[in-house]
């Protein structure tokens, strides 16, 4: 979805970040590390070519997880599993013993087990659905983690790398919910890479709450049963009643949106339905909105239909079933969390002029429980993702982006002393 551009960046303020950076980036450990990220860099295409081409389709990214497993695995970064829902969990313990940042890059794609994922490459350009969204993403991560390990980089607090499946659209970002039920361990800050452009920085989620609602009753003839309750006048009032009710919460405030994407049911024009049914899409960067626009959805449809029940003859009454079918939590990230200070400081250090944005990813989970968290690039340029023609340039700045991706992550679990 595209995204939006709400915050101002204030260069000042992470003016005490850009000292602390620069002693990180001057430290023996991590020259080595970007060495180790430099010298390795056209092995990890390789990488990138072969993750590609094994396919990740929403609830069946096990082959893919395996072999991102392997690659992890052969980093030698730490302790690995693979929990119940098919997360690739990697830990490299702290020397506090308490306190943990977690990354995670998605390995699902929302292509279809049949698509065909081979790789085509010109010149610096590589062609493949999936290949930008998110494939490079989960080879950044293990860049990071084989230049940690290589330059025996030790930390104050865990890092946990994850591998993470159903990032996307029905998927519902289940990967990411489920590190984060409940009683699971909090990280102290979370950092997703699935970013197409290396200035932007996610640090608010857009939430969403979508439904399928279906209004069912006895249908009939329109001549012979006229009269009878019909389910589609039932759910043109309900979405009469929404829209009107909807459109002055999105005319002020913090951006909001409403959209009824699909609707059907019915078998012919005489016949009276015995089913119409239609899916809506309320989105928000901002909770109070996003349940404004729920509350006034969900009175909506019971006063649709309780109006359309009112006016029929003597037949059944109409009924309405409203489904969930995707729940994405808002939240309004803090510009001034050291985490996001940091990732600006990063880049302006490199005279990229940073964007913070909202939009819907794997970090709407922490950033909607409170957790200081960022979504930051891929690196490279990333185009035409979710498309059958999906593209990603090796545009001569990825290592050096990759290398601001380990240094954020460094900073933020803290580098333990020598
Ligand atoms: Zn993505």
């Amino acid at each position: 979805m595209p995204a939006l551009a709400f915050h101002q960046v204030d260069a000042l303020e992470v003016q005490p970040y850009v000292a602390e950076l620069s002693v990180l980036r001057g430290d023996p450990r991590m020259e080595a590390a970007f060495a180790h990220i430099a010298d390795n860099y056209e092995a990890r295409l390789q990488d990138l070519v072969t993750l590609t081409e094994i396919p990740a389709p929403p609830f069946a990214e096990e082959a893919r997880g395996a072999a991102f497993a392997d690659m992890m695995r052969a980093t030698g970064f730490g302790d690995m599993t693979i929990d119940e829902v098919g997360n690739v969990v990697a830990r490299r313990a702290g020397v506090a013993g308490a306190g943990s940042v977690m990354m995670v890059a998605h390995l699902d794609t929302v292509f279809p087990a049949e698509t065909d994922v081979t790789v085509r490459i010109e010149g610096n350009r590589y062609t493949a659905p999936g290949i930008g969204d998110n494939t490079r993403g989960a080879i950044m991560m293990l860049e990071l983690a084989a230049a940690i390990a290589a330059a025996d980089i030790r930390t104050e607090k865990d890092i946990i790398l994850v591998g993470n499946v159903g990032e996307e659209g029905l998927g519902d970002l289940r990967g990411v919910r489920h590190l984060f039920r409940d009683g699971a361990e909090r990280p102290d800050s979370f950092i997703a890479i699935d970013g197409g452009d290396e200035a932007r920085l996610v640090i608010s989620a857009v939430g969403s709450n979508r439904y399928r609602v279906t209004f069912n009753g006895p249908g009939g003839h329109s001549w012979g049963d006229f009269g009878d309750g019909n389910p589609h006048h039932a759910a043109a009032r309900a979405i009469t009643r929404f829209v009107n009710a909807a459109r002055p919460i999105t005319q002020e405030g913090p951006r909001s949106s409403y959209n009824i994407g699909r609707t059907g049911g019915g078998t012919s024009v005489n016949s009276i339905p015995f089913e119409s049914w239609f899916e809506v899409d309320m989105r928000s960067g901002n909770p109070e909105k996003l349940a404004a626009l729920d509350a006034v959805f969900q009175q909506a449809m019971n006063e649709g239909l309780e109006a359309e029940n009112a006016v029929r003859g003597d037949g059944d009454l109409l009924t309405v079933e409203i489904e969930s079918i995707g729940q994405r939590p808002a939240g309004e990230g803090d510009p001034a969390s050291p985490l996001v200070q940091r990732a600006q400081a990063l880049l302006q250090a490199e005279d990229v002029e940073p964007q913070l944005v909202a939009s819907s990813t794997d970090s709407n989970i922490p950033i909607s429980l409170g957790i200081p968290a960022i979504t930051i690039s891929r690196c490279g340029t990333s185009a035409r993702a979710h498309s059958l023609d999906e593209y990603w340039i090796d545009d001569g700045v990825v290592p050096a982006c990759t290398m601001r991706g380990l240094t954020l992550l460094i900073a933020e679990a803290g580098l333990a002393a020598d």
